[in-house]
């Protein structure tokens, strides 16, 4: 697991430098302290969202379209 160490920055170095660090077992590899978990998730979620928007802007063009076709061919 991947995190920033929750030891005091006094007495971590880790801690001090709030750099991410690959620690065993969610531990410090410094001091022993847990690691805070690294917030990776906010990033795939904005990129869902902006598939998901996306593909209601592509919905909504293709029913303009069919729209504008069936306009096209009955009128
Ligand atoms: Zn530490």
């Amino acid at each position: 697991m991947k995190g920033i160490c929750s030891n005091s920055p006094t007495r971590c170095r880790l801690a001090y430098s709030l750099k991410a660090t690959q620690g065993m077992d969610g531990d410090c590899p410094e001091c022993g302290s847990s690691l805070v978990a690294v917030d990776n998730e906010a990033r795939p979620i904005t990129l869902k969202q902006y598939h998901r928007v996306l593909l209601g802007l592509l919905l909504l063009l293709l029913m303009l379209n069919l729209i504008s076709i069936y306009w096209f061919f009955v009128l």
